[in-house]
């Protein structure tokens, strides 16, 4: 049996950031309860399911889910710890944004069984944070990382976004020096997308908000590997970075082609080769789930040659690539038969390449890892 991760979504936030395309909505808290009625229900509907199955990943992602009470996310991870097998060594992560969280909430979800934290920390700077529309201030990363560490949290990461409109390489470089000396086990550094139905989107198309020119993001991106990889953090994908033991087995399952039950609104799965996708609309799904126990909005089975394409685009996303045994073995196929005429020319250009019969990015491909990944989606 493949490996197997749970995601639980929790669909609030304080304040909706302009760049977020996330399913996240205004902080409602009595919905909420509702929500989290609904979440339970719906777990519930799951279990027997998966009652022969063993998870080895949790994630609670948002949204925020620390804006929820302790005593809340208790109360799901219990739910969840009592009605599906977790290996012992499960890895339980919650994602937290650092104006959400006391010192209190941390001891008490350390002790709830979360044993990994990713903090939303995004920039050290004020006016970039002020820009975000970030609703936490630069002091309150660092009481964050350390009281995260107090309550007993080993397992810590850190999300930081760089390309930020004004944003100098030097600024950059020194955000990645700060996050260095907090020494985080594990680093999420992405580019700001723009993306359509955000703010940000109407900003940029009223001319408004310019991102850095492309030679200068590509400057910070390597900047980004040369400062990580000198401080001992491994890059295992495109945007992260983890020091050794530490890299994310959630995101890797995923990037694995692993499968994953999704709960909660908008939540996405991947059982047996299908895709199911739950409704977005976190009023919406509650309706749904009180009358029929789960919220299914689209299901999906990829055929043979999407199936392909999609363990190519998440495989690619790793710096160890894709095994072309593994790969041939799953689909029961020649790889150059299939890809033989988009191989060649990669190859040429110097994009791809192939060790120990493995595919992967070099390093001038990983700069333009969207556009190499799509000649193989065409
Ligand atoms: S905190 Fe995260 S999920 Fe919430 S609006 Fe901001 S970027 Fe989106």
């Amino acid at each position: 049996m493949s490996s197997l991760g749970i995601y639980l979504h929790i669909p609030y936030c304080l304040h909706k950031c302009g760049y977020c395309d996330f399913n996240s909505h205004p902080e409602n808290t009595e919905e909420a309860q509702t929500y989290i009625s609904a979440l339970l229900l719906e777990i519930d509907h799951y279990a027997h399911r998966f009652s022969e199955r063993t998870f080895s990943t949790l994630f609670f992602g948002g949204g925020t889910p620390t804006i929820l009470p302790p005593e809340s996310l208790d109360n799901i991870l219990g739910r969840v710890k009592n009605l599906f097998n977790l290996s012992s060594d499960c890895e339980i992560t919650i994602e937290a944004n650092p104006a959400t969280i006391k010192q209190k909430t941390l001891t008490q979800i350390r002790s709830a069984g979360f044993n990994r934290i990713s903090i939303g920390v995004q920039s050290f700077d004020a006016d970039e944070l002020k820009f975000l529309e970030r609703v936490h201030n630069e002091k309150e990363i660092y009481t964050t990382i350390d009281r995260a560490r107090l309550a007993g949290f080993d397992n810590l990461s850190i999300d930081l976004m760089f390309g930020l409109p004004n944003q100098s390489p030097k600024k950059w470089r020194s955000h990645l020096r700060q996050a260095v000396a907090k020494a985080p086990n594990h680093i999420s550094a992405y580019s700001l997308t723009i993306e359509p139905a955000t703010s940000f989107f109407k900003l940029q198309e009223r001319g408004r908000l310019h991102l850095p020119a492309e030679d200068i993001q590509l400057e910070m991106f390597q900047e980004t590997i040369e400062t990580l990889q000198s401080a001992g953090y491994e890059q295992y994908e495109i945007s992260n970075y983890a020091q050794p033991g530490f890299k994310s087995r959630h995101n890797l399952n995923y990037w694995d082609n692993g499968e994953y039950l999704g709960l909660g609104a908008g939540a996405s799965s991947y059982i047996n080769g299908e895709r199911y996708k739950n409704i977005n609309l976190p009023a919406r799904y509650i309706r749904e789930v009180q009358s029929k126990g789960s919220a299914v909005e689209s299901t999906e089975k990829l055929d043979l040659l999407h199936a392909m394409g999609e363990t190519i685009m998440l495989g690619l996303r790793c710096i160890k690539g894709i095994a072309i045994e593994d790969f041939e073995n799953r689909f029961q196929v020649s790889f150059k038969t299939v890809y033989g005429k988009v191989i060649d020319p990669l190859l040429k250009e110097e994009l791809i390449t192939f060790n120990n019969n493995r595919m992967a990015l070099s390093r001038k491909g990983l700069y333009i890892a969207d556009s190499v990944i799509l000649k193989f989606l065409a």
